[in-house]
């Protein structure tokens, strides 16, 4: 690890709350790198177990749009505490974060999405986040790139901004090895329970005080192993980069179904949700032949300047749960889970690794997340995380 970036850890303390107190955290993605540096700094003994490289999951694929634009109080509280977290943590030595209006938009005719953005923001208002609604003469004056001839309604969030979620990731695992954590890649692991313990495949079981299990999309699969049964199923979901020049804004097209942000390459974009459950062990990491064009056209239409050159594509998966929340917390003694998060897993990361280190730590939960709330046996159909109803 000493190649990896060093974290400033300034504006984290350090304390030895967690002394004592043995922890396995099960995948260095971006959930469980940050709960292992929160456990760490917080004095916990902690493992963080990685059955291949840093970020080989979902964070190594992510597009890294970060925002705080919920509707929903608590999402939009998590996702406002994650927001300050990758503004105080980023930097030179670090992980690049940069801030940049998240624009959404639905367009005429779509009344359903229309209606679903004007009352998503007057929700935001009412619980002070920072967005607001912008009609096609407004939204062509603040954004000039944005075509908005076929615009219904389109709003804005300030609190936004993109990063490169492997390198959060990776900087955050040497983060935690800075603070005493031990990182072990290349190390697949099951986990048992009663007493709570993980068993690297070649190696002797690790009984702990608590184990997390953050594996991304094979988490059901390794609960079931152990006996137990959590309502999530993995969803494919692809991306690409592409060459072109998008200062800003972020952008989401409801109706299109599309993201769009700049990168540092040109612009990355993304879309491609397949509704029904992927095989974590199994599934395509190459985008679909026609994917690339695809996207390409609706971006261009919305982008009327671009001129899209398409560098590469790829595919990941994000996880679903019945009620499109995620699965965070305890789901019995020893034993703690995190993912469900459809589709919003990497910008909630810094919060939500906080927030399950503390209660491993004997603070309470998130109630909302509990795992328990689901028996784990429930049949669901997949709807991806962008959409907007229900938000
Ligand atoms: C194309 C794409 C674009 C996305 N864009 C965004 C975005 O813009 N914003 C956003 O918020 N979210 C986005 N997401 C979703 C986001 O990637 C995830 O929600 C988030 O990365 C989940 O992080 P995680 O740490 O829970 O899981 P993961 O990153 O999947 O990490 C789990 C880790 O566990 C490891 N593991 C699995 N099994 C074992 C085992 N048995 N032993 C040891 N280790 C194991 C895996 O190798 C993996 O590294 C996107 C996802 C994809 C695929």
């Amino acid at each position: 690890m000493s190649e990896e970036p060093e974290l400033a850890v300034g504006a984290d303390a350090f304390t030895d709350r967690g002394a004592g107190l043995e922890v396995a955290v099960v995948g260095a993605g971006a959930v469980g790198a940050t709960a292992a540096y929160d456990l760490a700094r917080e004095g916990a003994d902690v493992t963080l177990y990685e059955r291949g490289r840093v970020a080989a999951g979902a964070s190594g694929r992510a597009a890294g749009v970060c925002y705080d634009a919920y509707a929903d109080p608590l999402d939009a509280e998590i996702a406002g505490e994650a927001i300050e977290r990758f503004c105080a943590l980023s930097g030179e030595d670090t992980f690049p974060f940069v801030e940049c209006p998240y624009l959404w938009l639905a367009r005429e005719g779509d009344d359903r999405r229309a209606d679903a953005i004007r009352e998503g923001v007057a929700r935001m208002q009412e619980e002070g986040v920072v967005a607001f609604e912008l009609d096609a003469d407004a939204l062509a004056d603040r954004f000039p790139a944005v075509r908005t001839d076929d615009v219904a309604v389109a709003a804005v969030a300030g609190a936004a901004g993109y990063t490169d979620p492997a390198t959060y990731t990776a900087c955050l695992a040497a983060a935690a090895t800075g603070a005493g954590a031990t990182l072990e890649t290349e190390t697949p692991v099951s986990v048992r329970t009663d007493p709570p313990r993980v068993v690297p495949e070649d190696g002797p079981a690790h009984e702990v005080d608590a184990v997390l299990v953050a594996a991304g999309a094979r988490t059901k699969r390794l609960l079931a192993e152990a006996g137990l049964e959590i309502a999530m199923k993995p969803y494919r979901v692809q991306a690409l980069v592409a060459d072109g020049d998008l200062p800003e804004p972020m952008c989401y097209d409801a109706s299109a179904g599309f993201y769009v942000r700049p990168h540092p390459d040109g612009v990355l974009a993304g879309d491609g949700t397949e509704e029904r459950e992927a095989d974590p062990d199994e599934y395509d990491r190459d985008a679909n032949p026609g994917f690339p064009d695809d996207l390409r056209e609706r971006i261009e239409h919305r982008f009327p300047d671009l001129e899209l050159d398409v560098d590469r594509a790829w595919a990941g998966l994000c996880t679903a749960t019945p009620d499109r929340d995620p699965l965070v917390g305890r789901l019995e003694d020893g034993l703690y889970v995190a993912t469900g998060f459809q589709g919003h897993g990497f910008m909630r990361a810094p919060a939500i690794g906080n927030r399950l280190a503390a209660q491993i730590l004997g603070d309470d939960g998130i109630d909302a997340f509990d795992p328990t709330r689901f028996a784990g046996d429930e049949s669901f159909e997949i709807r991806e995380g962008m959409t907007l109803e229900d938000d």
